[in-house]
């Protein structure tokens, strides 16, 4: 598996539509102060799922969209499509290649397509997430994240391996029928109450 390419639209400073073509191997981006190559990096994590506004060097989620600048008004939606190789069959879907794409509307949140189709963040989610370059991002180290690493609590780098290894999505469904199974739990006892009462 891996990326093949990445078109921006309205993203940042990215306001015409740019695809990066990247071929498997090493891939650097190069340019002065300011030009975007962090925006890139920026797109790559917003298009998996990216939910923090601050991890994408924002105050807001819509700072993503391109604000405009003196010879070109500011749009009103962002649009990032990834495409990966997916020959080997690391994603769980079958194609060979799989289109994520993800867009914002300045007035209203994101919507989600794999292949084209419509879907949940959820989907992309749980697409990515035995891949290695699921939501917490742990493939994208920023500036000083680094020190952040080497500082975490051992739970929280358990979470780094877990989340390497694939194992969190199980984890996370795990918690979730359990909260279900709680919430059974109490309508059971609940009815018990009730039948009691009525005896
Ligand atoms: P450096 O080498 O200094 O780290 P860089 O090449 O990584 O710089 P970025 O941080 O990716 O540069 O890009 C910063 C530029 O993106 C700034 O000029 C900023 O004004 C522009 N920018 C960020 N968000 C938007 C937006 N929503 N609309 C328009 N331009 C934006």
């Amino acid at each position: 598996m891996h990326l093949k390419s990445l078109t921006l639209r309205g993203f940042k400073s990215f306001a015409s539509s740019t695809t990066l073509r990247l071929e498997p191997g090493i891939t650097c981006v190069v340019g002065p102060n300011g030009s975007g190559k962090s925006n890139v990096v920026d797109a790559l994590a917003w298009v998996m799922g990216e939910q923090g506004a601050k991890s994408l060097r924002g105050g807001k989620m819509e700072d993503v969209i391109f604000a405009g600048t003196a010879g070109r008004p500011a749009l009103g939606r962002a649009e990032v499509v990834l495409t990966i190789d997916n020959t080997d069959g690391a994603l769980p879907i079958e194609y060979s290649e799989v289109t994520i794409s993800r867009t914002m509307f300045r007035n209203g949140g994101s919507e989600y397509a794999i292949n084209g189709q419509g879907c949940r963040l959820l989907d992309v989610q749980e697409l990515l997430s035995d891949s290695g370059i699921g939501r917490e991002m742990h493939v994208i180290v920023g500036q000083g994240q680094l020190d952040a690493v080497l500082s975490a609590t051992p739970e929280d780098r358990r979470g780094f391996v877990e989340e390497a290894a694939g194992v969190l999505k199980h984890r996370k469904r795990k918690e979730k029928a359990l909260r279900k199974l709680e919430a059974m739990q109490a309508n059971l006892t609940r009815v018990q109450d009730l039948t009691a009462e009525l005896r």
